[in-house]
């Protein structure tokens, strides 16, 4: 049985936590150590028995505490080799018996989960989202998407449970106060996923028995909840979804991802 909780998600900050029947694993750490440690404790987790750290790319809002967490509570940190290279500053401060490596497209176990870590387009060395499956059930973690791949699609499908980024709403960056060089960057093929690509994702996922997804990744300034929910849903013309947005202030509710494909909080 998979557990999940959103522990922080936005722009600012990013960081999941899995538990499986025998393992607990972050997926990023992208905000302090105090905060992370604070969040896992909210819902009952120590730092103390995370197995690992899986690191999707060397951005600071998915590395921020990486190396500090790894040293000071000896956890073993995942990530590819050109992810390493470009957080080189980050690598060197963590023991060298704590440092693995994983390649992209290629799947891997940490003691009853298969991981999978799949590409994904974005400004990064080498970035990727994770599958994260036990015997029953698929959790997805996919956020920093340039754009859409037939690759990415095909990850996602049939996963119990998602977290998919739904970073901004196309007319509120049109009118921000954001650099034109930055809005560029974000609505680039190798950037940021709307909230309509989001939601249009959604929709094309509904018809492969998606059915849980949580909306991450939000950015402060050129979104809100209310609107990447509303313009998430628009798109989707299934009415059997279960739609949650992660906070960048707060873990969300700590549930069960069960094989009948229905989360049910804890
Ligand atoms: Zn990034
Ligand atoms: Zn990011």
């Amino acid at each position: 049985m998979l557990k999940f909780c959103s522990l922080y998600s936005g722009s600012s900050g990013n960081s999941f936590f899995v538990q499986s029947d025998d393992t607990n694993i972050l997926v990023d750490a992208g905000v302090s150590g105090k905060k992370i440690v604070d969040g896992l404790a909210s819902i009952g987790i120590s730092i103390q028995n995370i197995s690992a750290i899986l690191v999707t790319h060397e951005h600071s809002d998915h590395t921020k505490s990486v190396a500090t967490l790894s040293k000071k509570y000896n956890i073993p940190v995942y990530a590819n080799k050109k992810t390493w290279n470009a957080m080189k500053d980050k690598k060197e401060k963590i023991s060298e018996n704590n440092i693995f490596y994983f390649h992209n497209n290629q799947s891997f176990e940490l003691a009853n989960l298969t991981i999978f870590p799949f590409e994904i387009p974005h400004d990064a060395a080498d970035p990727c989202g994770f599958n994260i499956c036990d015997a029953n059930s698929k959790i997805c973690i996919a956020t920093d998407i340039g754009h859409i791949t037939p690759s990415i699609l095909e990850n996602l499908k049939h996963s119990n449970f998602i977290l998919l980024e739904s970073n901004y709403e196309p007319d509120v960056l049109k009118c921000s106060s954001y650099p034109y060089k930055l809005k560029e960057r974000i609505i680039s093929p190798l950037g940021h996923l709307s909230n309509i690509e989001a939601g249009k994702t959604i929709n094309y996922l509904s018809d492969f028995g998606v059915k849980n997804i949580m909306l991450g990744h939000l950015s402060n300034e050129n979104n809100f909840p209310e609107l990447a929910y509303k313009s998430v849903l628009e798109q989707v013309e299934s009415q059997d979804l279960n739609l949650k947005i992660a906070s960048r202030y707060c873990p969300s509710e700590f549930f069960e991802v069960d094989k009948e494909n229905n989360t049910i909080i804890c």
